[in-house]
């Protein structure tokens, strides 16, 4: 009785296993690579590719608050 188990012997726990909403993977969740919804997503790809951006560069975007030109009218003659 060795004992031995080999590598990743738990590692396929159904329990884990979550279908990715964009490609329909099936995958373990805790091996994602996708960093805020790995139980939704197989990988950051996915995530990236279904939002258009990924919730980490959301988090680290600086929104301005307010936009150069873009809200402000144009110039009329004052009065
Ligand atoms: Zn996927």
């Amino acid at each position: 009785m060795s004992g031995a188990i080999g590598p990743g012997s738990e590692g396929m726990n159904l329990e884990h296993i979550k279908t990715c909403v964009r490609c329909s993977l099936r995958y373990d969740w805790r091996r994602s690579s996708s960093d805020s919804l790995k139980m939704t997503y197989c990988s950051h790809l996915c995530e990236a590719a279904d939002l258009g951006f990924t919730l980490e560069a959301l988090l680290h975007a600086q929104v301005p608050s307010s936009v150069e030109g873009e809200t402000s009218e144009p110039e009329t003659a004052a009065i």
